[in-house]
């Protein structure tokens, strides 16, 4: 329960929400994971704003290792859309002048912050690293104006906290607390009924470290693969990353439904290779031909966890319906809630962070301009949102596509099966 303080108040009406520009408005964000902090980072250097932070937990514990987009500190609109996969989409997605915005907000990034996406768009690192450097540069800036709350917030505390002029967002990641409560239903909120979800496919994400450097492209996913005909490890899409001592390699291998079922969510290469051989076996035929070219060794043992891979986005990403329809007794319709990072939109393939530091950055950016109007804000945070969605689907759709296609090279009747030209 949190102790957030703040009776429900009854909210201001919406005609006086578009136009009023109170002296210092609060905003709470909820979820000190990487996008929440972040956030919170961009908005306390902010003048005229004090951060209200809540985080259910203790510490921070995520390693797995990852890595952000460099687009994220991209300098021009060219270094924007360089990415071989997507660049393309972003012209015909965005207007120009949006990716300037974009750029310009950017280049008014504090630079200890933008050292800080510079680092991580350079190489692997894990994710605690991420949350601990964005969360002590926030607890070591002078004033700092942000007030932490150590707790787990329901979604009635969340309304109750809110007073008329506050700005909420909702970082609560994939389970996000206020996702479903941005639509106005029958009554109460109704599980998924903001969420449009697809699931592409179910994948073991393996991850080990090897004792050499050690390279990966689209002839070493397709060689060191070529002798399984099923279950293919494929190393994630930005290759993998020597540290200096070891090479980092996270790859996903697809598995059945009926697979993933069957497996606990997370395990090592013990678990695997005593339950499920064959993924085992190609895994080890894998790793063999890396020793046989670089001659290193496994450093420690391999760690697997099992997801499903889902895009999903949220229908509303901000309290638009509440707002619309103004009714006198919800918080919603009085004071604006964002839903941001993995609260708002979910992608596979090892992309999620830079499409939340994204959006984030995009949100400060709106909140910055304090005599916008209150609906504008929503409306242009929504279109923003629904741009980015745009992007990932189709990247996520393209790579998914490639791995298909990858997966039959040997078998023309299977590939030509999946090629569908016209
Ligand atoms: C195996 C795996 C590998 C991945 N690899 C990559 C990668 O290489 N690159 C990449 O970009 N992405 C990767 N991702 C995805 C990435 O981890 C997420 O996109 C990212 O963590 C989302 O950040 P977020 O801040 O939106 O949400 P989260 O990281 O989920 O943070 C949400 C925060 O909110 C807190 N919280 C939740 N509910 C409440 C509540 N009620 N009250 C208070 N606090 C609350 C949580 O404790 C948490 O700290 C990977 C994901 C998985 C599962």
């Amino acid at each position: 329960m949190c102790d957030c303080g703040g009776m429900m108040t009854s909210p201001r009406s919406a005609a006086t929400a578009l136009e009023a520009v109170p002296s210092s408005v609060r905003v709470h964000v909820i979820g000190a994971g990487p996008v929440g902090l972040l956030l919170t980072a961009l908005l306390q250097t902010m003048p005229g704003f004090s951060v209200r932070l809540y985080e259910k937990r203790q510490e921070y514990t995520r390693t797995r290792m990852v890595q952000l987009a460099p687009y994220l500190v991209a300098d021009s609109v060219d270094a924007y859309r360089s990415d071989y996969i997507d660049g393309d989409t972003v012209d015909a997605v965005f207007e120009p002048a949006e990716l300037l915005e974009g750029l310009t907000f950017r280049r008014s990034i504090p630079a200890d912050l933008m050292a800080l996406l510079r680092d991580w768009t350079l190489g692997f690192c894990p994710l605690n690293s991420i949350e601990r450097a964005v969360s002590d540069l926030i607890d070591g800036r002078g004033s700092n104006g942000v007030q932490r709350t150590a707790a787990v917030v329901t979604a009635d505390d969340a309304m109750r906290m809110l007073e008329p002029g506050d700005i909420l967002i909702d970082c609560t990641g994939s389970t996000s607390l206020l996702r479903d409560h941005l639509t106005i239903g029958s009554g109460g909120a109704e599980e998924g009924a903001n969420t449009l979800k697809i699931r592409l496919e179910y994948a073991l994400v393996i991850t080990f470290l090897y004792g050499q450097t050690y390279d990966c492209n689209e002839y070493c996913k397709y060689y060191k693969n070529a002798e399984n005909a099923q279950y293919k490890f494929i190393p994630m899409v930005n290759r993998t990353h020597y540290d200096g001592s070891v090479s980092h390699v996270t790859g996903i291998v697809n598995i059945s439904a009926e697979e993933y079922d069957a497996m606990p969510s997370r395990f090592d290469g013990e678990w695997l290779r005593g339950n499920v051989p064959s993924v085992a076996q190609s895994m080890d035929r894998f790793i063999d031909k890396i020793k046989e070219e670089t001659h290193g060794e496994i450093v420690g043992d391999l760690e697997i966890v099992r997801i499903p891979l889902d895009l999903y986005r949220a229908r509303n990403a901000t309290s638009r319906q509440w707002l619309r329809a103004s009714p006198r007794d919800h918080p919603f319709a009085g004071a604006p809630v964002f839903l941001a990072g993995d609260s708002a939109i979910g992608s596979p393939y090892f992309q999620s962070i830079s499409l939340g530091f994204e959006c984030a950055m995009y949100l400060a950016g709106l909140i910055a301009q304090r005599d916008m109007p209150l609906r504008e804000m929503l409306e242009r945070y929504e279109l923003y949102s629904y741009k980015q969605w745009l992007r990932v689907y189709m990247r996520s759709k393209m790579i998914k596509h490639n791995k298909d296609l990858f997966e039959s090279l040997d078998d023309p009747l299977a590939l030509l099966g999946k090629l569908h030209v016209y």
